[in-house]
């Protein structure tokens, strides 16, 4: 199978190749996934809820996948909860273990750079009467734990903190952060979407008790995601039916989706070795290049402590979008932030937390690497690139070069 971002195959005929850096947003689904997908969708289209064979042999391929998906984390299998994603995983964490835990207080502590899902499920939150502290990070996204010790009152029950950001790529101390949670007995919640795959998750080492996971962020389908709920938490379910997914998450399972998320997850945990390392290796080579070609271009988020595959840059007295428009143009997709984001004119609530003008967040670009990028891919942007800005630039009342 030949996709438009793979490389060019060796044959008579050159095919015009388009170069995709916005794994981020979304990635491919590994073609071996699709395979494991395959017989769940005609051979094997049981209910696990029936009790005959063909409901069988879908029970034992959702508890099968539970096992695949759990080890990928080092959680116990019957710590998973599969859901349509991780938005539904964010929900239920936080919605579920908020409302079934309000006797015990009323406060949830999150930072300031969170994912759109958890802030607005957090203001949903507030307006049901719990108190929400948003914590600040520092010029490179980084959350300071003081911060979150600070803000810890009787009635915190919860902290939530993406494991890393999906927007500048920076990695948080969640260990640390987890420990100080268990110290204080509040539950940390991580929405470890943008992490998985690219960095070692193990949910005890790690200290955290809830961790959403989303399919398609390890080459798995989209619309399928999980929460893992370390075992012995209380929650309430936020979708209510049936009572699958031991009364955690009704409405028939998903199998297809469940049998592709646990392929991705066994081809991640064997194939991350190799595939970091090349990641970092493009990463850097674009950290390192691209400021050095393009004056007045910075790096947005942490010089060191970032996620394998992230390189966010910005460029003084341009419009992100005008680039990203321009790279199109040229079959190059990049993007300008969080795509589930991007239809607002507002500029990322990021890159404002960590301190840029408004007019720096709107000059910025993503780029994020992946599984099928290949090393022509990053030259070729390296190469095209500086003219791009240039020539945006001399359009810009914006930009001044002194
Ligand atoms: N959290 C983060 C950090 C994300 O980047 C995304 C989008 N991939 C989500 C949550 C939502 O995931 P889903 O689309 O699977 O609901």
């Amino acid at each position: 199978m030949i996709l438009p971002w793979m490389p060019t195959p060796r044959c008579g005929f050159k095919m015009a190749r388009s170069i995709y850096l916005d794994y981020q947003s979304s990635k491919p689904v590994d073609p071996r996934v699709i395979e494991a997908m395959r017989p769940w969708f005609y051979e094997n289209f049981g209910n696990p809820s029936a009790l005959h064979y063909i409901g069988d042999q879908a029970t034992t391929m959702l508890e099968k996948s539970r096992s695949q998906v759990a080890d990928s984390i080092h959680a116990k299998a019957d710590e998973i909860v599969f859901t349509s994603g991780a938005t539904e995983a964010n929900n239920l964490a936080i919605i579920g273990y908020a409302m079934r835990n309000k006797n015990r207080g009323n406060h949830i502590i999150i930072s300031e750079i969170e994912h759109i899902s958890i802030i607005n499920i957090t203001k949903f939150l507030e307006k049901n009467g719990f108190k929400i502290s948003r914590v600040p990070v520092d010029h490179f996204g980084m959350v300071n734990i003081d911060k979150i010790r600070e803000r810890i009152t009787d009635q915190t029950i919860l902290v939530s903190i993406a494991y890393a950001s999906n927007e500048v790529g920076t990695i948080q101390p969640i260990t640390e952060i987890g420990k100080l949670c268990r110290e204080k007995k509040i539950v940390l919640h991580s929405d470890a979407v943008a992490a998985v795959g690219l960095l070692p998750i193990n949910v005890i080492s790690d200290n955290v008790d809830l961790l959403s996971l989303s399919s398609n962020d390890i080459y798995g389908p989209k619309g399928t995601g999980a929460l893992f709920i370390k075992e012995g938490l209380r929650l309430i379910p936020v979708i209510i039916g049936g009572g699958q997914e031991n009364g955690l998450r009704s409405g028939t399972e998903n199998l297809p989706g469940i049998a592709g998320m646990a392929k991705a997850a066994v081809i991640m945990q064997t194939e991350m070795e190799n595939e970091v390392p090349k990641l970092i290796k493009f990463r850097e080579k674009l950290i390192n290049k691209i400021p050095r070609l393009i004056p007045k271009t910075y790096l947005n988020g942490h010089p060191t402590e970032r996620l394998p595959n992230n390189a966010h840059f910005r460029f003084d007295g341009i419009e992100g979008e005008a680039l990203l428009l321009s790279l199109k143009d040229k079959n190059i997709a990049v993007s300008t932030g969080s795509a589930c984001s991007s239809k607002t004119l507002e500029p990322s609530h990021t890159l404002i937390a960590m301190g840029l003008l408004h007019e720096e967040a709107h000059g910025s670009l993503q780029l994020t690497c992946g599984r099928f990028t290949v090393e022509q891919d990053i030259d070729t942007l390296i190469d095209r690139l500086p003219a791009v800005v240039d020539r945006l630039r001399k359009l810009s009342p914006l930009y001044r070069e002194a």
